[in-house]
């Protein structure tokens, strides 16, 4: 069997984008690499391009920090931290850093261990990612550094500057998916517009690459909605309340919960029933009492639904989000974690029945048809109405209820998969946001390397003076701002930590976030998700920041259901 495309070959390609802005030559060099390549290698391979481990709807992260790369990159390169740090300096990207220190060190040892070992492919490069995706919890830092310097340590310095790159999440070679979409199109001479829409049918770019290997056009075109072919799930816009949503779908339109919990897209067919998250990786094991109910309950031949299922409590209350997201994460022993965690499946779309796609009928359609097939299995309660006073009523209930807030739906909206239109609008209710201080901060990548970018945002325990990390975060500023902020830092400074700076307690920031999290990683026990900077507080001092018992009452706040969710 043969080993496969070499990494380097990937690597070549790379290097030819980057230094090129020419669309056309991009895409004719990266056509000429994709038609060589296996089938088994076109998924990896479109990945690594566009700059991922993963598809974006994948669930896996890698989940390395850039203090991690750093340590790791010292100890495979045995450069020094000045050596490193100036050729970061001097280059701006860690990549190029990294390959810069190794080319200086390509002496007889380096060339050596590339002799004794055998050389990556790109199966072997995917290999080693599915791995480093695999580890977390106890001792997760050392084994995820032992992967790492295993594939640099096969690394030639072009194929180092890109693994690190990829690991960094930015290929930083011009070659976006638009651009890959025309490639692929050119490779297997099929048409663009089909490309583009069988990646958003089937999910994944990658996909349709594989499928057109040996199939062409027609195999492309044939990635239509079936069972057990995850589709891309449609996405919602923002607005900012009801009546923007009515102004929007011209003057009526149906309104529903949003229910926090985790997306699932249910397919069914021939008795056998199989579940994908959101980020469609695939939940079925999880879920053995969701398959059950859909089992039971469901009197369909074949079937593709969307729904919301939400962690409950044994008194029916239900529990924050992460309770539910651990779950996803177990595949073994889930009869015990049912126990401990058992769920309530809400449904609100329907994408295919019997043999027929739906996504192209409209919302009140799919809506009617969908309630005409449950059977005891809870709807997301939705009203369609023209009434500003009855909508902005729901969404108060719907608050009240502890549930995000309503997503309102264009009544002849169709299913657009992938897609973030207007079609759905989300109006979430405000959540308040926090006064923290920055107790420590790291300097960025990128563009971003000389200046401290990365906060670590904490609140003061009145009890013992303290400030309690809560995140991190580097959103909400601008360059100018972050520019500003790395000097005030500086002159806080109190340590030093390789890239992080430890400082005095002093600039405090307005935060927002999406929730707050109970998490071992901080003493506090609580950590924020998602935070991002509104406001620098320069009117406010460190002792005026908000309180560990503040964050501790909206943690609870947040989680304070009046009762169960209501069904239809
Ligand atoms: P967001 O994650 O803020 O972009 O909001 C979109 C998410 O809201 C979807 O992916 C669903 O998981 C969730 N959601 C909750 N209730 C609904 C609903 N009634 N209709 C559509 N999505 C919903």
């Amino acid at each position: 069997m043969s080993p496969g495309t070499l990494f380097s070959d990937l690597c070549a390609l790379m290097e030819k984008l980057e230094s090129t802005k020419k669309r056309g030559e991009m895409i004719w060099e990266a056509a000429e690499l994709l038609k060589r390549l296996l089938q088994e290698e076109l998924m990896p391979s479109t990945l690594f391009l566009t700059g991922k481990a993963f598809p974006s709807y994948d669930e896996r992260t890698l989940e390395v920090s850039g203090a991690t790369l750093w340590r790791v990159v010292l100890r495979t390169t045995s450069a020094s931290p000045d050596e490193l740090g100036k050729a970061f300096d001097d280059t701006g990207d860690f990549g190029d850093a990294v390959q810069k220190v190794l080319l200086k060190k390509s002496s007889a040892q380096k060339q050596d261990t590339l002799l004794s070992r055998p050389p990556l492919t790109i199966l072997e490069v995917k290999r080693q990612l599915d791995e480093l995706a695999k580890v977390f919890g106890n001792g997760a830092r050392k084994r995820k550094e032992r992967i790492i310097e295993g594939l640099l340590a096969r690394s030639s310095p072009v194929e180092a500057k890109f693994i690190i790159r990829m690991i960094l999440g930015e290929m930083r070679t011009g070659f976006q998916e638009g651009l890959l979409v025309e490639a692929l199109s050119k490779a297997f001479n099929v048409s663009s517009d089909l490309v583009r829409r069988a990646a958003m049918i089937t999910g994944d770019l990658g996909v349709v690459a594989e499928a057109t290997y040996d199939g062409g056009e027609q195999a492309v075109s044939s990635l239509h909605v079936e069972p057990f072919h995850v589709i891309k799930p449609m996405l919602a816009a923002n607005a900012s309340g009801v009546k923007e949503a009515l102004s929007e779908f011209g003057g009526t339109s149906a309104f529903e919960y949003k229910l926090d919990g985790a997306r699932v897209q249910i397919h069914i067919s021939k008795g056998d029933v199989r579940i994908w998250s959101r980020r469609l990786t695939e939940v079925t094991e999880s879920l053995p009492d969701v398959s059950q109910q859909i089992k039971t309950r469901l009197d369909v031949g074949s079937a593709i639904l969307e729904g919301e299922v939400v962690a409950v409590s044994h008194d029916g209350r239900p529990l924050p989000f992460q309770h539910l997201m651990r779950r996803f994460r177990r595949r073994h022993d889930v009869d015990k974690q049912i126990q401990k965690i058992p769920t309530e499946l809400y449904l609100f779309d329907l994408l295919y029945l019997d043999g027929e796609s739906l996504i192209d009928k409209p919302y009140t359609e799919r809506r009617t048809i969908l309630s005409n097939l449950t059977d005891g299995i809870h709807l997301v309660r939705n009203i369609v109405t023209s009434d500003v006073s009855a909508a902005e009523k729901l969404l108060e209930e719907a608050v009240q209820l502890g549930h995000e807030g309503l997503v309102a739906k264009n009544l002849k909206g169709t299913y657009t998969p992938g897609i973030r239109g207007k079609k759905w609008l989300k109006i979430k209710q405000v959540m308040e946001s926090l006064d923290l201080v920055i107790t420590e901060a790291e300097y960025g990548y990128g563009k971003r390397h000389e200046w401290l970018s990365d906060y670590t945002l904490s609140a003061r325990d009145e009890e013992t003076g303290k400030f309690m990390p809560l995140g991190k975060t580097f959103k909400g500023l601008t360059d100018q701002e972050i520019k500003d902020m790395t000097s005030r830092l500086q002159s806080l400074t109190i340590a030093k930590r390789g890239r992080r700076v430890i400082v005095k307690p002093d600039i405090v920031v307005e935060t927002v976030f999406n929730e707050i999290q109970e998490s071992p990683k901080y003493e506090s026990g609580m950590a924020l998700r998602f935070a991002r900077i509104t406001r620098i507080r320069l009117d406010k001092s460190a002792d005026e920041a908000d309180t560990i018992a503040r964050v501790r009452g909206l943690y609870e706040k947040q989680f304070k259901y009046k009762a169960s969710m209501q069904p239809e």
